[in-house]
C-alpha cells in the first residue's frame, strides 16, 4: 500500500516562525503550505483538502480565535485538525480554544518531540476518521448500487449501470464492459461509454479475445492466443484498469477503464471498483439465468401451444363420430352410456387443453385481446343459456338481476363470455343440490381510474371457503381438499385463468365467502364511452395472434 503524503497547512504571521514550521515538517515527509493570517488560510482552506492546520493566534485581519470558530462552524470542514501553536498560555485562551474545538494547544517555543508526536498523534485520528467516513460512504452507495443493478434482470441494464458508477468514481475517460462467452475465447461488448463509433459499432457483436492484458484477465479460462491486436483501446489510452466480474470462479464479464492521463487509483478507488464488480456479478448472474428462465419458459409455451393445436383435431373427431355413433345404426342404453361417457371425457380433455393453453399464451405475455364494444347483458344472456340443462338438472335456481340500462363495456366478448363461465361453472359445481346462484351488475364510478366500471358478482349458496383455501384461491393448480372440490371434475386452473383476464381487461377481482355458507365472486369491467374509438393500441396484453383459442 502507497501512504500518501499528508498536507499540512501552517498559519503565522512572523516569517521566521513560518519557515522554521515549514522545514521541520517537511522533514516529517508532509507537504507543506503557509498562510500568513486567517482570512488567507481560510481561503485556502476552501481551496484544498488538508490534513493539518497548525495556527498561531495573535494576527492580523483574522485571528487564531476567529479562524478556528469560522473552520469549526463549516460542516465541511469541521472535521478538519487544528493544533494551536501561541506564545499565550494562559489557561483562559487554552480553554477558549480547545472549545472552539481546536484538537491540541502547543506553546511557543514549541518543544520539537512534542510537536512531532502530536503532529502523527492528529493525522493518525484524522486518517482513522476519513477511513471511517469514506467507509460508510462506500457502504450507502454500495447499497444503493446494489438496488438499482437488482430492479431490473436486465443484463445489459445491470453493465450500462455498472459502467455509470465505475465512470463517475473514477474519472475515466472511456469505458466498457465486454460479457465472456461460455467458450472463454469470444466476447460481446455490451456496454461502452467515451469510445469513439468504431468500438459502439461492435456492441452486441461477438468478437474474439486477441488482447494480451484481456486474457490475463480472463486467464482461468482462457487458452493463449496467437493474435495480439489491441483494437479496442482508445488511440490515447495511458493508464487502463481490467476488471474481471466473476463468480463461482468464473469469470462473467471484464469491466475495462482507460484514461488519457497516468491515472493512478487509490487503495480506496480500487476497492470500492472491486466491490462494484462482486455485486455487478450477482445482478448479472441473475440475469443471465432469468434469460435462460425466460428462454425455458418460451419453449414451454410453444410446446403447449403445439400439442393442444395438434390435439384439438382428433379431440373433434373423437366427439363428432361418438355424436354420430346413433344416426349409423341402433344402439342399445349401455352402448348409449357409452357414448355419452366419450363425450364428457372428449369435452374435459378439451377444456383443460384449453385452460392450459390460455394460461401458456397469459404467462408468456401472447394472449391477444379484440376489445371492442360488448353488451355484457347480452354475452351473460348466451353463457347461462348454455348452463340451464346442468342446472336444472341439479334442481338450482338461477337468478339474473340487471339493470334496464346498463352501458355497454369495453371488453373482448369471448373472453368476458369465459369469465363469466368460469365463475357461474364454479358456483353450480360447488353448490349442492336445490342451491341458488344469483348474478347482478351495476354500474360504479370508479375515482382512480377515472373511467366508470360496470362490477359484477355471482353469488352462490354453496359449500363456501375455508380460510386457508382463501390464501390459495387464485394460485395455479389450487383445489380445495374440502368438500365436493374433490369429486368435481376440474383443473384448478379456472381462477388464475379467470384473474389475468379480468386483469388485462382493466377489471379487478375479488371474493367473500363463508365456509359452508356460499361464495360471492366479483369483478370489475369498464365502460365503454360513448363513441369511444377502439384503437389497436387499446388492447391491454401481449403481442402475438391468439388464433387458436
Ligand atoms: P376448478 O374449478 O377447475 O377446480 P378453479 O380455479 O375454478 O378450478 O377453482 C379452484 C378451486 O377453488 C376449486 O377447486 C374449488 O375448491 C374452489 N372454488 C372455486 N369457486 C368456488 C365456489 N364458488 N365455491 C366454493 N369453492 C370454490
Amino acid at each position: 500500500m502507497i501512504e500518501t503524503p499528508s498536507v499540512v497547512l501552517i498559519v503565522d504571521d512572523n516569517e521566521n516562525n513560518r519557515d522554521v514550521l515549514e522545514r521541520r515538517i517537511a522533514r516529517y515527509g508532509h507537504i507543506v503550505e503557509t498562510a500568513e493570517n486567517g482570512r488567507e488560510a481560510l481561503d485556502k482552506i476552501r481551496a484544498r483538502s488538508y490534513d493539518l492546520v497548525l495556527l498561531d493566534i495573535m494576527m492580523p485581519e483574522m485571528n487564531g480565535y476567529q479562524l478556528l470558530e469560522r473552520v469549526k462552524q463549516d460542516p465541511e470542514y469541521r472535521n478538519l485538525p487544528i493544533i494551536v501553536i501561541s506564545a499565550i498560555d494562559d489557561v483562559e485562551s487554552i480553554v477558549r480554544c480547545i472549545k472552539l474545538g481546536a484538537e491540541d494547544y502547543l506553546p511557543k517555543p514549541f518543544n520539537p518531540s512534542i510537536l512531532k508526536a502530536r503532529i502523527s498523534a492528529s493525522l493518525e485520528k484524522k486518517r482513522l476518521r476519513d477511513q471511517e467516513e469514506a467507509h460508510l460512504e462506500d457502504q450507502a452507495i454500495s447499497q444503493r448500487i446494489a438496488r438499482e443493478l437488482n430492479t431490473r434482470l436486465s443484463l445489459s441494464r445491470a453493465a450500462e449501470l455498472t459502467l455509470d458508477w465505475a465512470m463517475k468514481r473514477t474519472s475515466a475517460h472511456a469505458g466498457f464492459i465486454a460479457r465472456i462467452l461460455d467458450s472463454g475465447e469470444e466476447m460481446v461488448i455490451v456496454a461502452v461509454a467515451g469510445h469513439s463509433q468504431s468500438l459502439q459499432y461492435y456492441q452486441n457483436t461477438i468478437i474474439p479475445i486477441e488482447s494480451d492484458s484481456l486474457q490475463k484477465a480472463v486467464k482461468t479460462i482462457l487458452p493463449q492466443s496467437s493474435v495480439d491486436r489491441e483494437d479496442y483501446w482508445l488511440t490515447e489510452t495511458k493508464s487502463r484498469v481490467v476488471i474481471p466480474i466473476g463468480r463461482g470462479g468464473q469469470v462473467l464479464a471484464l469491466l475495462i477503464l482507460e484514461d488519457a492521463s497516468e491515472a493512478r487509483y487509490s487503495n480506496r478507488t480500487l476497492s470500492f471498483l472491486t466491490s462494484l464488480s462482486d455485486r455487478s456479478a450477482i445482478a448479472m448472474s441473475n440475469a443471465l439465468l432469468y434469460e435462460q428462465v425466460q428462454k425455458a419458459n418460451h419453449a414451454k409455451t410453444e410446446f403447449i401451444s403445439e400439442v393442444s393445436h395438434e390435439l384439438k383435431n382428433p379431440m373433434t373427431s373423437i366427439r363428432n363420430y361418438a355424436k354420430m355413433l346413433p344416426s349409423v345404426g341402433p344402439v342399445n342404453d349401455v352402448q348409449q352410456r357409452f357414448i355419452e361417457t366419450i363425450i364428457n371425457n372428449v369435452d374435459r380433455m378439451a377444456g383443460l387443453v384449453s385452460d392450459l393453453s390460455d394460461i401458456s399464451r397469459i404467462e408468456s405475455g401472447h394472449l391477444r385481446l379484440e376489445l371492442e364494444k360488448v353488451s355484457l347483458a347480452d354475452v351473460l344472456a348466451d353463457v347461462a343459456a348454455g348452463f340451464m340443462g346442468q342446472i336444472e338438472e341439479k334442481k338450482q335456481q338461477l337468478v339474473i338481476d340487471l339493470p334496464d340500462l346498463l352501458p355497454p363495456v369495453r371488453a373482448d366478448s369471448g373472453r368476458l363470455g369465459q369469465i363469466l363461465t368460469n365463475l357461474l361453472s364454479n358456483a353450480h359445481k360447488y353448490t349442492l343440490e336445490g342451491g341458488h346462484i344469483r348474478i347482478t351488475a351495476n354500474l360504479m364510478p370508479d375515482e382512480r381510474a377515472k373511467r366508470p366500471l360496470v362490477l359484477v358478482a355471482i353469488e352462490d349458496s354453496g359449500q363456501g371457503l375455508t380460510e386457508a383455501d382463501k390464501e390459495k384461491i387464485f394460485t395455479k393448480y389450487f383445489r380445495s381438499p374440502e368438500g365436493q372440490a374433490s369429486g368435481t371434475p376440474g383443473t384448478g386452473l379456472g381462477l388464475r385463468i379467470t384473474k389475468q383476464l379480468v386483469e388485462l381487461q382493466g377489471g379487478q377481482i375479488w371474493f367473500e365467502s363463508e365456509y359452508q355458507q356460499g361464495s360471492t365472486f366479483y369483478f370489475t369491467i369498464p365502460i365503454c364511452r360513448p363513441g369511444e374509438e377502439l384503437a389497436a393500441d387499446d388492447q391491454p396484453a401481449g403481442e402475438g395472434a391468439d388464433s387458436d383459442r
